[in-house]
């Protein structure tokens, strides 16, 4: 069933550069960049396209049934982007963008801490104000691109001189700050970690130890961060969702290959009357999270913001996906079962479509 209705010519760059995937992540990224893929959210003054977030579900469509950990990777540089876009300053999003798309750099969306989770209005990390800056202290955990990123979007508590808290605000943090303020790099990473899917994207902490950052790389204004995460985060979802319809359907697609091979006393399996049952439950889910999907884009480029429906369309499309790509590998029998076979690692990697972003924002 085809879900993508994307105009053709951006369609075939693509997929051109889909077939250009490599086991790595960063070089799979730097394919897309290289293809002009990674540029098309970017705002038409830096050379984008300004697609909208309906567009990018078909886009996450396809990375969700090519290659999940691609999708992960993809969406961290996409936040990274969307923060940067609609917050920053004309002067800094120039420098930035301009580095973006000379240099093919990647972008790292810090929000996570170990013993915070998503609960970013407790988040640790601090920011300490001073008349033309701040200083970053603190650590996240669990970021997509990290090692690779050349940008940083970091959430911290702001604190003036007295420790006073200002709140949470969002900051562009670039990964060799130094050169900015003559510090010793002060910003490193630690645990790359080796997960249960999903091995092709780069997953690690980051820890900032007094990290200069000038008044000008705060995006929005002081105690903006929560305001700023919430609109970034529900496009995400929105494409979380899009990637959870993509890796369902290929699943079905793995099990009803195996089905139509299958032959029991003469017929085919897919023809068996309960089988044929349990593929129809499983296609009206899938149908059903498409919908809330499409739904929930449609009001972030109407609104600029979709928080419930993109909430709703992630929690439902995550969990049918973890469900549907468990029942496939069912019905691919023990072949589904080999670590040969494709739906063995879509297992593995689906099923952090339902850990991350969770329902409540
Ligand atoms: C592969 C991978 C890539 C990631 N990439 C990034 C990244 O690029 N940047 C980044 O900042 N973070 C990233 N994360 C972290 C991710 O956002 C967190 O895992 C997620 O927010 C949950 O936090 P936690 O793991 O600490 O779970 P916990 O806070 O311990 O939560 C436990 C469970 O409760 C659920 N939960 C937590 N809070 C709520 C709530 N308010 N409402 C409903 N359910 C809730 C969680 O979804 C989880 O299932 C990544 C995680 C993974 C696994």
């Amino acid at each position: 069933m085809s879900r993508i209705d994307l105009s053709k010519e951006l369609n075939k760059n693509f997929l051109q550069a889909l077939e250009n995937i490599d086991a790595n992540c960063s070089v799979a990224l730097s394919s897309l960049h290289k293809a002009g893929v990674l540029s098309w959210a970017l705002p038409s003054s830096y050379q984008g396209l300004e697609i909208s977030t309906r567009d990018m579900v078909d886009l996450s469509y396809l990375l969700g049934r090519t290659s999940p950990s691609l999708f992960s990777s993809y969406t961290a540089n996409l936040l990274g982007i969307t923060a940067l876009s609609r917050f920053a300053n004309e002067r800094l999003k120039k420098e930035v963008f301009e580095n973006y798309l000379r240099n093919k750099t990647i972008f790292a969306f810090c929000m996570t801490e170990k013993n915070v989770g998503f609960d970013v209005a407790s988040t640790t990390t601090l920011a300490r104000q001073t008349a033309d800056g701040f200083y970053l202290n603190g650590q996240k955990d669990y970021i997509t691109n990290i090692s690779i990123a050349e940008h940083l979007i970091v959430f911290a508590k702001t604190i003036d001189s007295q420790g006073a808290e200002l709140g949470v605000s969002a900051f562009y943090v670039p990964r060799r700050s130094h050169l900015s303020k003559n510090t010793p790099d002060s910003i490193s990473v630690m645990n790359e970690y080796e997960k249960l899917g999903q091995n092709h994207s780069n997953t690690a902490g980051v820890s900032f130890s007094e990290v200069w950052i000038p008044t000008e790389n705060l995006l929005g204004n002081l105690g903006d961060g929560l305001k700023i995460l919430s609109i970034c985060v529900s496009r995400t979802k929105t494409l979380i969702g899009a990637a959870a319809v993509g890796a369902a359907d290929i699943a079905v697609d793995y099990a009803c290959k195996h089905l139509e091979k299958r032959i029991i006393k003469g017929k085919p399996l897919i023809k068996k009357p309960d089988i044929a049952s349990c593929l129809s439950e499983i296609s009206i889910q899938i149908e059903a999270a498409w919908l809330l999907t499409k739904q929930a884009s449609e009001t972030w480029d109407r609104e600029g913001i979709a928080v419930k429906d993109s909430s709703m369309a992630k929690y439902f499309a995550a969990k049918m996906a973890v469900r549907t790509v468990s029942d496939c590998l069912e019905l691919c029998g023990a072949e589904g079962y080999l670590e040969t076979h494709p739906i063995a690692s879509l297992y593995r990697a689906s099923s952090e479509l339902s850990i991350i972003s969770p329902l409540i924002s």
